[in-house]
């Protein structure tokens, strides 16, 4: 058999967040109600998608604002099992919530083997509403733990803003013009996966929200269902279709985030 990689694959354990930007990508805000999930279903997502793929590079941890998550700890804990088939482990966090202390350094003293792969990607929307990004930069040099600080305000502002995605309209009708529109978006020149409903793989968080909203039909070629009843083989033949898709049905109905997409202030709040 093949072997079968997940470059990035990032596990949203929770819709909720303590802001509610407006033009998030992962639509977080606009879910009713917003999923919430357990432990449970995130130990049990880890043992099925490492019982389909042989290694992950970086394995994230997101939301909605990942750090409101109670067992975040545990979860992480649990992923050490994998630890020898995962090259990082990132949590992707908006900078408005330190972590506990005492749990991390639980983490550093039992668990190793992840603890040493552990990054934290911050967001920083500016000291108004990422008001702990500081003390977690801080955080992660006294416990020397890897951190990537990602500016979203000021003059060096990552990307230069935000896009608006859509109204999720369909924008481009024939196969070619979704390919030519497709090619064009940075999710997919690279290689980016999320597990949304601890169950669903697809590549971008905006076919799954299209999914939610009845958008695309429910057995989308968008994406894969880890539980569905199928082999073994042809989960993993699905998985690998999504990999190598050039486009998805998705593509049909988002602006996409491309080099000449206009760019909007990160953050703005919904009222
Ligand atoms: S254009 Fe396609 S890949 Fe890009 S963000 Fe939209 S749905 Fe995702």
């Amino acid at each position: 058999m093949n072997k079968l990689d997940l470059p990035r694959l990032s596990i949203v354990v929770t819709e909720r967040c303590t802001l509610k930007c407006k033009l998030c990508a992962e639509y977080s805000p606009y879910y009713k109600p917003q999923p919430h999930y357990t432990l449970k279903e995130v130990e049990t997502f880890l043992d099925e998608i490492f019982s389909i793929v042989d290694e992950v590079g970086d394995l994230s941890f997101s939301g909605g604002e990942p750090l409101l998550h109670q067992d975040l700890w545990s979860m992480i804990a649990y992923a050490s099992k994998y630890s020898n088939r995962i090259n990082r482990l990132l949590i992707l966090t908006n900078g408005t919530i330190l972590p506990n202390r005492i749990y991390l350094l639980e983490l550093q003293k039992y668990y190793s083997k992840i603890w040493n792969k552990l990054r934290f990607h911050i967001s920083d929307y500016g000291p108004a509403l990422s008001a702990n990004a500081d003390y977690l930069c801080q955080l992660c040099e006294e416990l020397c733990i890897d951190y990537r600080r990602i500016c979203y305000h000021g003059q060096d502002m990552f990307h230069g803003g935000w896009v608006d995605y859509g109204d999720h309209s369909k924008k481009y009708h024939t196969m070619d013009e979704i390919k030519a529109h497709a090619i064009k978006c940075a999710f997919r020149k690279d290689i980016f996966f999320v597990a949304s409903s601890c169950r669903y793989l697809s590549r971008c968080n905006r076919a799954t929200y299209r999914k939610y909203l009845g958008i695309l039909p429910e057995n989308t070629s968008d994406i894969v269902d880890i539980y569905s009843n199928v082999s073994l083989t042809e989960k993993r033949n699905q998985i690998q279709r999504l990999k190598e898709a050039k486009f998805s049905e998705s593509c049909a109905y988002c602006n996409g985030l491309c080099d000449d997409s206009i760019r909007f202030p990160p953050a703005e709040q919904i009222k």
